[in-house]
């Protein structure tokens, strides 16, 4: 069994050990499975979220009301989950509340995809009643149980996948892609938030191309913030290599220029994206425009705009003239440290100094001499040393004094 595995057995013991049942379920089975990483293991069981948080000493009630509680086990966390059914869906949606089985076979039933209802005990045997294997090996996403139904039920399921398709490079079942195409317009009920997670992981994807020309066959672009006018620019994105990007900042930027977003602020916010990322993306268009608008970047903008920013922009600017981005980021790096100073903080000399040597009270004028000596620092007229900037400094109000 592989390690990820082997760590949570203790919880899965633990649990059978009082008279439960526990199984390892979802994106980690079929990880392993594909042999990709493993990312997070979880276990599904018979206990009641109750039962849970009073077999482990170390619980967090995360999600009771879906039954998930989270173990603490040898520091890390597990989300364990009672089997559950989802009874009656609310508007296309997922239930508010759930109902609680005592059957892993139910438990299964109501997953998403037949990949994803596989489950393995702690010998690392596989039960697996809709054939999960079988599409792995064939490389189909497809719904556990009638496509239209499962995406009346959650139409979320839609989005979630296309978005296996661009992680996994499988193909669509026949049926369920025909779903989709019938059924893209329920996402119209599903929360940005949600949408918003599976769209990141689509742009992510190695195959995000063939993820992206689904959201336009399938007409799911039509229900997703700021996209329904985007046809043609959608169609275009599979034209590049997005594998190139490394950030979600850099992700969304590129999407945003190759779309041609008009209202930047505004489609980040419908997004709903966090503050901190909108700001990362902005610094980045920004960027991009500075170093567009002036065909190369200068020493002085390279400076002014700083390693993360700069790399970022232009890592897309390569992709959008289809030039290899690392080579490139890698020659502005090389750039950026041969400049004499990388950052102000560098900047041997401070206001203190400055006030000093001048021996006047402080004042916008320090900040503007402060300035003068990064400019004449980053330009090269000037070592970045104390004392040749002070000579300097001197040489220049001299000189400064007699022209005025
Ligand atoms: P990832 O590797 O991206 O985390 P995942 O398959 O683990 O992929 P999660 O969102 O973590 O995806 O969900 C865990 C499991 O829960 C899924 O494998 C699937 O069995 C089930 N699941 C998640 N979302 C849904 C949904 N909307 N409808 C039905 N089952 C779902
Ligand atoms: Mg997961």
């Amino acid at each position: 069994m592989k390690e990820p595995f082997r760590r949570a057995l203790g919880i899965i013991r633990t649990l059978k050990q009082h008279g439960y049942e526990a199984y390892f379920v979802g994106g980690a089975v079929r990880d392993h499975l594909l042999n990709r990483p493993i990312g997070d293991v979880d276990i599904a069981t018979s206990a009641l979220p109750e039962e849970v948080m009073a077999i482990f000493p170390k619980t967090v009630p995360v999600g009771l009301k879906h039954g998930t509680v989270v173990v603490l086990h040898d520091g890390t966390p597990y989300e364990v989950t009672t089997f559950r059914t989802e009874g009656t869906y609310e508007k296309y949606r997922r239930p508010e509340s759930v109902t609680f089985v005592r059957s892993l076979r139910k438990d299964l039933e109501r997953r998403d995809f037949t990949m994803n209802a596989i489950a393995m005990d702690e010998t690392g045997q596989l039960i697996d009643p809709f054939g999960g294997q079988q599409a792995i090996a064939e490389q189909v996403i497809c719904t556990v149980g009638a496509a239209k139904d499962r995406f009346s039920e959650d139409a979320l399921r839609m989005m979630r996948a296309i978005r296996f398709v661009s992680q996994l490079g499988f193909q669509l079942a026949k049926e369920t892609k025909q779903a989709i195409i019938e059924h893209a317009s329920l996402l119209a009920h599903i929360s940005v938030e949600r949408k918003t997670v599976e769209f990141e992981k689509l742009m992510a994807g190695p195959f995000s191309a063939a993820a992206f020309s689904l959201l336009v066959e399938t007409n799911t672009f039509l229900y997703l913030p700021g996209l329904a006018g985007k046809r043609a620019e959608l169609q275009k994105l599979s034209q590049y290599e997005w594998t190139a990007l490394t950030s979600p900042a850099e992700r969304w930027g590129f999407l945003v220029y190759l779309l041609h977003v008009e209202r930047v602020s505004l489609f980040l916010r419908q997004w709903k994206l966090s503050n901190r990322l909108m700001k990362d993306v902005q610094t980045i268009l920004y960027a991009l425009s500075v170093v567009r608008s002036f065909a190369d970047w200068t020493n002085e903008r390279l400076y002014e705009i700083g390693a993360t920013a700069a790399f970022a922009a232009e890592t897309v600017r390569s992709l959008v003239n289809g030039e290899n981005s690392t080579q490139n980021v890698q020659k502005l790096r090389q750039r950026l440290a041969a400049l004499p100073i990388q950052d102000r903080s560098e900047l041997a000399v401070t206001g203190k100094d400055v006030i000093e040597w001048y021996n006047q009270r402080g004042g916008p004028w320090v900040a503007q001499t402060l300035q003068q000596i990064e400019q004449a620092v980053l330009a090269g007229l000037v070592e970045n040393e104390k004392e040749r900037i002070k000579e300097w400094l001197i040489r220049w109000n001299q000189t400064h004094e007699k022209n005025c």
